[in-house]
């Protein structure tokens, strides 16, 4: 991995654990590469970094409350997989593949929805995306 990657990924996980959020993708601080970082651990030590992840398998089905830090505020209930097999290089460059079940498996598919340009609020109904996207537009006026 080039220092510039190694750099990316540090930046990463500082910006989550700032947040604080469980995951962050590149996409989200506007860097075009198929990078996420996850940490779901409740003691904030447990980063896990996915560098090209693909989801290999889907299975269940489970809904959850999402929130993004890329849509802040709005927290709504989602219908995902509840496990996922994903494969990905680490940051060693070695190819991996993990199961991943309930909120890591939620996480997962969420900030791989970031790398493909999509947020959580699409998985939504048009109504409740119209209403998100009015409050959204009337927090925005209210902080600038
Ligand atoms: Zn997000």
């Amino acid at each position: 991995m080039t220092p510039a990657t190694r750099k990316l990924i540090q930046d990463m996980s500082e910006t989550m654990y700032a947040a604080p959020g469980i995951g962050l993708a590149a996409t989200q601080v506007d860097v075009h590469e198929q990078i996420i970082v996850i940490d779901v651990s409740e003691t904030h030590d447990d980063l896990k970094v996915f560098i090209n992840p693909v989801l290999l398998q889907k299975a269940g089905e489970e809904e959850n409350e999402e929130g993004c830090l890329s849509v802040p505020g709005i927290y709504e209930t989602v219908r995902r997989a509840d496990r996922v097999t994903v494969q990905a290089q680490n940051e060693n460059g070695e190819t991996f593949q993990i199961e991943a079940e309930g909120l890591l498996a939620v996480c997962i598919q969420h900030e791989i929805d970031h790398l493909h340009g999509k947020v959580f609020v699409e998985h939504l109904s048009h109504l409740k995306q119209t209403r998100i996207r009015a409050k959204l537009k009337k927090q925005r006026r209210e902080t600038l």
